[in-house]
């Protein structure tokens, strides 16, 4: 049997960088260290869903992290992760150890370390977006994804690490 017994968790674009927000988009060579260690450790990997794209689609404006604060979006998130939830307590339950979460940082949606903030709304058309443009500033907290699936995991006594540093993930391997 080759059961490596250890999960973790990811954010969707690690493995589909197809759902960031355009123009972005890196090669999946990018993240070929990190996968290739866990591939290596025989680890499971569990790819979370994109939050942004379920919600806004492929076509969405980038956003930060104020518009995402609404009672929809944290009800959504949490309606995307329930089967994930109920799938870690399964693995919870049969002796696998889950490793963590790996995000990615600065993301409205799933940093960890750092989010973005700033006065960014509107008609695009109307008023100073230069003014709007300063605004704009990483903060180090999580995003509103993450946020639900922090509190949710908590919710079901399930206490891991969150990453969006790889490097220091795959130190702790
Ligand atoms: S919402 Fe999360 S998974 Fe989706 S593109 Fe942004 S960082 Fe990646």
């Amino acid at each position: 049997m080759n059961r490596g017994k250890k999960i973790v968790l990811v954010s969707h674009c690690i493995l589909n960088q197809n759902s960031v927000v355009k123009p972005y988009g890196r090669k999946a060579e990018d993240f070929k260290d990190l996968l290739i260690r866990l591939i290596e450790e025989n680890i499971g990997i569990i790819q979370l869903p994109c939050p942004e794209i379920s919600i806004y689609g492929l076509n969405r404006w980038g956003h930060v992290k104020d518009q995402f604060e609404t009672p929809h979006f944290r009800k959504q998130s949490k309606l995307m992760i329930e089967n994930i939830l109920d799938n870690l307590i399964e693995h919870k339950n049969n002796g696998y150890d889950i490793l963590g979460v790996i995000g990615i940082k600065g993301s409205p949606s799933c940093g960890i370390s750092t989010t973005c903030r700033g006065d960014w709304n509107g008609s695009v058309g109307c008023g100073d977006i230069g003014e709007k443009l300063k605004s704009l500033r990483e903060v180090c907290e999580a995003g509103v994804f993450m946020e639900v699936l922090k509190k949710s995991l908590t919710e079901i006594d399930i206490d891991i690490d969150f990453y969006d540093d790889f490097e220091r993930f795959i130190q702790t391997l």
